[in-house]
């Protein structure tokens, strides 16, 4: 290895030639494709995806040791960019035919993919991420179950979303201690419209802090104790965040905005 892997930046590079090839042979991926590979690392994933002859492909690795090292050992055949991706706003390289991927850097995972949630200035045709297995339940989860949160909300009131397989710690290097889950996302043909989606992120994030109570003293706070609007609302104050379902805080949202409670 070039670099010793640095676990601030969570790298746990996959090493399992019969998972890249796997990974690789995913079928949306072909010579129509601009690629955009976040957290490249050593490029083992980049050498399989280069098989596929997508049209372009470009890294983004904020590691300046390892974006040196892609440079040189893919010079001329693809863009390397050295940057961290939580403050990457360079829109013009994402298109309609864009497909992210990513062994995503596990400490940063969710906040990458709430970034593509909320901003709407990405184009792309689909997004192809790694997780910590757990995380990826919590992205998959249904109403009602213990699981359900802000992620799966956020997540699946943008996307339809696949798991793909999982795959064992023994692939990486250095292991990591737990599984990880390969998924798919495609934004939906028809989600419910939101002015804002960070009034949705807001809505889940003051719920869910409360996770274990009953949702009146949240609601209240959101809407400000004006009863009429929560009376509007029709909702049972009794409930929990996890009874909820996405359309449901949808509303909660929309309400939201059309009152200008902010
Ligand atoms: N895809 C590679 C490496 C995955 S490890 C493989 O499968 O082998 C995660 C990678 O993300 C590391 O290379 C790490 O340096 C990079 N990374 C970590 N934080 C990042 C950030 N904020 N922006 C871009 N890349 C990041």
């Amino acid at each position: 290895m070039i670099t010793k892997a640095k676990k601030s930046l969570g790298q746990n590079f996959l090493i399992d030639k019969n998972i890249l090839k796997k990974i690789s042979q995913i079928s949306i991926l072909d010579n129509s494709t601009e690629l955009i590979e976040i957290g490249p690392g050593t490029g083992n994933l980049s050498d399989y995806l280069i098989k596929k002859n997508p049209k372009k492909i470009f890294l983004i690795e904020k590691d300046e040791n390892l974006s040196k090292y892609l440079k040189n050992k893919f010079f001329g055949k693809i863009k390397v960019i050295n940057k961290d991706i939580l403050k990457f706003f360079d829109y013009e390289i994402f298109n309609k035919n864009t497909i992210i991927m990513g062994n995503l850097p596990y400490n940063i995972s969710s906040q990458i993919l709430v970034k593509f949630i909320l901003d709407n200035n990405f184009k792309y045709k689909a997004l192809i991420f790694m997780f910590q297995k757990e995380m990826a339940d919590r992205i998959l989860a249904k109403v009602n179950s213990k699981n359900y949160g802000r992620l799966s909300i956020l997540s699946n009131w943008k996307f339809d979303i696949k798991k793909l397989f999982d795959i064992k710690p023994s692939s990486f290097k250095p292991k990591p201690k737990v599984e990880s889950s390969l998924l798919f996302f495609r934004e939906k043909n028809y989600k419910y419209k939101l002015n804002n989606p960070k009034n949705l992120e807001m809505i889940t994030r003051v719920l869910f802090n409360q996770r274990r109570k009953k949702i009146r003293k949240s609601i209240n706070k959101i809407f400000k104790k004006n009863s009429q609007i929560i009376d509007e609302l029709n909702l049972n104050l009794d409930l929990r965040p996890q009874n909820l379902d996405i359309k449901t805080y949808c509303n909660l949202a929309s309400k939201y905005e059309s009152n200008k409670i902010s």
